[in-house]
């Protein structure tokens, strides 16, 4: 089969990225271009995404990230099989940016448009990096996402279990901005951590004594708010103490969802446990994740970290895949603030 070439544009959040990425399911697949531009820096003073500057943000520089994506690639749309873009969930203002944005490359280039789940794209990125055959267990641990999933096909998810509060980076943030730390708070905290003593404060661990996967953070967020209140506590030893609790949670809540995932593919012998979203980015999680993996037979899969957090990459993958089954997308296709990836489960 002749490699597909796909233009990716994601603007769902807080980042504005365009990739072009080439290959054939189920992967690897190479990456001619990967164009991100973090906001960062505007949401910074507000501790979090502000949804109108971020689709502002977006406006103004989409076509020219669109453009670099293109020049680095050394390609013109010409030569682009596809347009994938974004299209939920998401905030809404970005992902009708890049969704508009598509749609006029589309038809001014005379292209097919691919709709693409953001989530999809995380939940794929395993197969652009690593070839990863279905199906495998999926946690994606993002700022906005805490989800653990069986992943069947390009189209195809078992929701295991999500978060019922906050996200797994979420309670990241939200810890360091209590800490005093910057935004996004999640590598602060690590950094932080790495120096403290993580048995020093007795945390709650939500869940721990259910069955199920699912998460809930926002006792342990309650517990950090009451813990940091208290005089002349370690900043360290907090951080460490957090962190200890949501490896907890997250060991605990995959433990259980691979105990689910054999019972229902027990033809998959050696199974794989993939990671992705920006937590996955968490030094001290990996070997955590490493080590349940370990214990209960998966292999493990964490793509790079860049590829962890929000790209285009995984967007022109996902719609690559997408493509190479046939699909496209007619331009009146709508963004989509929510849109599970399990739609049995919701
Ligand atoms: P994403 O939503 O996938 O773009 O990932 C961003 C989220 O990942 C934010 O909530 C970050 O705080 C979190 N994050 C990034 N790096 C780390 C880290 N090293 N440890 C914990 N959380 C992290
Ligand atoms: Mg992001």
């Amino acid at each position: 089969m002749n490699p597909i070439t796909i233009l990716g544009l994601e603007t769902s959040c807080d980042e504005t990225a365009a990739a072009v990425v080439r290959g054939n399911p189920p992967g690897p697949g190479a990456i001619l271009s990967n164009v991100i531009f973090s906001q960062t820096e505007a949401h910074a003073p507000y501790g979090g995404v502000v949804p109108e500057i971020a689709s502002r943000a977006h406006l103004e520089i989409l076509d020219g990230i669109v453009e670099r994506a293109l020049s680095d690639a050394r390609i013109s749309l010409k030569e682009i099989d596809a347009i994938a873009v974004t299209a939920g969930p998401g905030l809404i203002g970005g992902v009708m940016v890049g969704l508009t944005m598509a749609k006029g490359l589309s038809m001014g280039a005379g292209k097919p448009l691919v709709a693409v789940n953001h989530l999809a794209g995380h939940a794929l990125t395993a197969r652009l990096t690593h070839a990863v055959a279905f199906p495998y267990l999926l946690l994606l641990v993002s700022g906005g996402h805490c989800q653990l999933l069986a992943v069947r096909g390009a189209e195809d998810f078992r929701l295991y279990g999500s978060t019922l509060d906050d996200a797994a980076g979420e309670a990241f943030d939200k810890t360091a901005k209590m800490l005093g730390l910057p935004y996004p708070g999640g590598p602060e905290v690590e950094k932080l951590a790495s120096n403290g003593n993580a048995k020093r404060y007795p945390l709650p661990r939500p869940m721990l004594a259910r069955a199920g996967c699912d998460f809930s953070f926002s006792g342990l967020k309650t517990a950090m708010r009451q813990l940091i209140e208290t005089p002349d506590i370690n900043k360290a030893d907090a951080a460490a103490s957090f962190q200890a609790a949501v490896i907890d949670i997250l060991k605990n809540r995959t433990g259980h969802a691979m105990a689910r995932f054999r019972g229902d593919f027990p033809e998959n012998e050696n199974p794989t446990l993939v990671v992705a979203g920006g937590v996955a980015a968490n030094q001290d999680i990996g070997d955590g994740l490493r080590a349940l993996a370990g214990e209960n037979g998966f292999a493990l899969c964490v793509p790079a970290p860049a590829l962890c957090t929000d790209n285009a990459a995984m967007i022109a993958w996902a719609g690559l895949e997408r493509f190479a089954a046939g699909a496209s997308d007619p331009v009146s296709t709508g963004p989509r603030a929510r849109w599970p990836l399990d739609a049995s489960a919701t």
